[in-house]
C-alpha cells in the first residue's frame, strides 16, 4: 500500500533530528498517539493556526471566533450522539486477545481502501481475505464497537454522575454556544462561530505520525444557514464557480478510479454537489490550501457514499491529499443540516432558533462544517513540501530542503555574521534588531556559513543574511535565496523592504541586489 515510505521516514527523521515534532513523553520511551512540537515546529503549528484564524474569522465579517472548554457538562454527548454512535469497528484475536480497528488492519493486509464500508462489508472482507491476527496469526472476531471519547472523573467523588469526557471533537462547544453567538451577531443569518483547539480521540491504532493521534488541534468552523437558503450563496463568485477540482464518488473509488476533473457549476449542475453553499466551501476549502503552498495535483475532494455519512450529516465531503500511504482526508466538510441545534434544543430545552423577519416565524439553522487537523496538515504540509539536493549542488552540506511558503515557514529570514567578531556579530545583532518588529527573524553565529545555510534549508526558511568584513566597510549585505541559493547584494537599509516585496511577489530576488558568484566561507 505505501507508494513513497520513504518519504514519509525522512520526514518523520527530519522532525526527530531538528526536533520539530517528537513522540510525547520521549525520556519515558514515548507514549503511543501523544506528540510535541518543539521550536522551530511549535512555531510552525502557530504560524498555520494563525493564517487559518486569519482566513476564517479576522477576514470575514460574518465569523465570529469563540475558545470553548475541553470538558463539557456530559449530557453535551449524550445529545450530540457521540455517547453512542462515535465508535470505530473493533475485532479481537480469539488466541492471543490482542485487539485492532477493523477497517485498518484489512487495509494493510489487502492494501484495499475502505473508507466508508458498513460493519457487514469489513466483516464479509476479513472472511474474504482471511485476515488474521498480525501476532499470533489467530483468527480474529468483532467486538462491540469501540467508543473513541476518553471518560475522566470531575470533582472529588466517584461516582457515576462524576463521569465527564474530553471532547472529541471542538464543534459540540460551538454549538452550545450558539445563543450567545447569534447575540453577538446581532440575530443575522448566515453566520459563523469558528474555533481552535484540542480535541482527543481514544484511537485504537494511531499511526502514520502526527496523521493520527490521540490528542490534536481541529481548526472548526460551524456556519449557519436559513435552512431554505442553502443554494442562495451570493459569496459563490463566477471565478470560484469555474474553479476545477478533481472530484470522486464512493462508487468511482470503488471501481478504482482517481475521480474526474470538474468545475464546481458542472458539479453543481449534474447535483454532485448538493448544494451552492457547499460548493462556496469546498473552494474557500481548498483555496486556504493552494495558498498555503500545497501541489494542487496532490489534492482531490471525496463524496461520503450513504453508509459512511455521520450520523449527524446529509453531505459530506472530504478533501484528500494523495499520501505516501494512499489518499486520504485531510479535511472534512459536511452539512450538519439542523441536527445538533435541535438535539441541544431537546436536551438542553434552550431555545436555538432564530426568528425569520419575511416568514415571520422561527427557524433552526442548518449548518456547515469546514474541519481541519492541524497537526494533519502540517505533518501534509511537511510531505509536500521536503525536497533533497538544492543545496547539495552548491557545496553547503545537507541536502534537505523544505519548500515552505513564507509565512508557513517557522522563520521569514536568518541573519549571520560571518564570524563571531571584530563587530560582525554587533553588526548582524543591529541588523537582526531591525528586522525582528516586522518579520520572524533569528540572529545565528554558530559554525561555518555552508552549514547555517544548510541548517535553515532544512526548516524552509526563505532567506538568510550575511554580514561579512564589507558590510562594515559599505553597510550592503549578502542575501541568500533558498530555492535557488543565488546570492545578492543589496544595502542593509533595504532589507526591510526588500522582503515585504519579495513576499508580496512585486520583486524578483533576482532583482533585489547586485548577484554575488562567490560562496562567502568563514574559518572552520
Ligand atoms: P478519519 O476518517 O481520518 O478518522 P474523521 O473523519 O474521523 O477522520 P473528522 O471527525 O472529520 O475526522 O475530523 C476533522 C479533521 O480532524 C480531520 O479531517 C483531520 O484533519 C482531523 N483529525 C481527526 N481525527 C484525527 C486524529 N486522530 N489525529 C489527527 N487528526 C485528526
Amino acid at each position: 500500500m505505501a507508494k513513497e515510505p520513504d518519504l514519509a521516514q525522512k520526514v518523520i527523521n527530519l522532525c526527530s533530528r531538528r526536533g520539530l515534532i517528537v513522540q510525547s513523553s520521549e525520556i519515558y520511551g514515548g507514549y503511543a498517539g501523544f506528540f510535541d512540537f518543539v521550536g522551530y515546529g511549535a512555531q510552525l503549528k502557530r504560524n498555520v493556526e494563525t493564517l487559518w484564524w486569519k482566513r476564517f474569522v479576522e477576514h470575514r465579517l460574518d465569523v465570529t471566533g469563540l475558545e470553548g472548554s475541553i470538558i463539557t457538562h456530559p449530557t453535551v454527548w449524550q445529545a450530540s450522539g457521540h455517547a453512542e454512535s462515535f465508535n470505530d469497528p473493533l475485532v479481537e484475536c480469539e488466541k492471543c486477545h490482542e485487539r485492532y480497528r477493523a477497517d485498518s488492519l484489512i487495509e494493510e493486509q489487502t492494501g484495499e481502501s475502505v473508507d466508508g464500508l458498513s460493519i457487514t462489508s469489513l466483516e464479509e472482507l476479513l472472511t474474504k481475505h482471511k485476515v488474521a491476527c498480525p501476532k499470533c496469526k489467530g483468527s480474529l472476531a468483532f467486538k462491540s464497537p469501540f467508543n473513541l471519547m476518553f471518560k475522566t472523573k470531575v470533582g472529588a467523588k466517584d461516582t457515576a454522575a462524576s463521569d465527564a469526557f474530553l471532547r472529541p471533537e471542538t464543534a459540540q462547544v460551538i454549538f452550545t454556544n450558539f445563543k450567545t453567538a447569534l447575540t453577538a451577531s446581532r440575530g443575522k443569518l448566515p453566520f459563523g462561530i469558528a474555533q481552535i483547539g484540542k480535541s482527543f480521540r481514544n484511537e485504537i491504532a494511531p499511526r502514520n505520525f502526527v496523521f493520527r493521534s490521540r490528542e490534536f488541534t481541529q481548526m472548526e468552523l460551524e456556519y449557519f444557514i436559513h435552512p431554505q437558503k442553502l443554494n442562495d450563496c451570493p459569496q459563490l463568485t463566477k471565478q470560484m464557480l469555474a474553479q476545477e477540482l478533481l472530484l470522486v464518488t464512493q462508487d468511482e473509488r470503488e471501481k478504482g478510479s482517481p475521480g474526474k476533473i470538474m468545475t464546481l457549476e458542472a458539479a453543481l449542475t449534474a447535483k454532485l454537489i448538493g448544494t451552492r453553499w457547499h460548493a462556496y466551501w469546498l473552494a474557500e476549502c481548498f483555496n486556504f490550501l493552494y495558498d498555503l503552498g500545497i501541489k494542487p495535483g496532490k489534492l482531490r475532494a471525496r463524496k461520503h457514499g450513504q453508509t459512511e455519512l455521520s450520523h449527524y450529516s446529509s453531505e459530506t465531503w472530504d478533501i484528500e491529499y494523495d499520501f505516501p500511504w494512499g489518499w486520504k482526508e485531510l479535511a472534512g466538510l459536511a452539512n450538519r443540516t439542523d441536527f445538533d441545534l435541535k438535539q441541544h434544543a431537546a436536551h438542553s430545552g434552550a431555545d436555538l432558533s432564530v426568528f425569520d423577519e419575511e416568514l415571520k416565524a422561527k427557524v433552526v439553522p442548518y449548518c456547515f462544517e469546514p474541519s481541519f487537523g492541524s497537526e494533519r496538515l502540517i505533518f501534509t504540509l511537511l510531505l509536500d513540501a521536503f525536497g533533497e539536493g538544492a543545496a547539495a549542488a552548491s557545496g553547503e552540506g545537507s541536502t534537505i530542503v523544505l519548500h515552505l511558503k513564507h509565512g508557513v515557514a517557522p522563520l521569514d529570514i536568518a541573519i549571520l555574521p560571518l564570524m563571531k567578531r571584530n563587530g560582525l556579530d554587533e553588526k548582524a545583532m543591529q541588523v537582526f534588531e531591525a528586522l525582528k518588529k516586522e518579520f520572524r527573524a533569528e540572529y545565528d553565529a554558530s559554525g561555518s556559513v555552508g552549514k547555517r545555510y544548510a541548517r535553515y534549508d532544512e526548516v524552509g526558511v526563505p532567506y538568510c543574511v550575511t554580514i561579512d568584513y564589507d558590510t562594515l566597510k559599505d553597510h550592503t549585505v549578502t542575501m541568500r535565496d533558498r530555492e535557488t541559493t543565488k546570492q545578492v547584494r543589496l544595502p542593509a537599509k533595504k532589507l526591510a523592504d526588500t522582503i515585504r516585496q519579495l513576499f508580496a511577489g512585486t520583486l524578483k530576488f533576482d532583482d533585489a541586489g547586485e548577484p554575488v558568484t562567490r560562496v562567502e566561507k568563514a574559518p572552520e
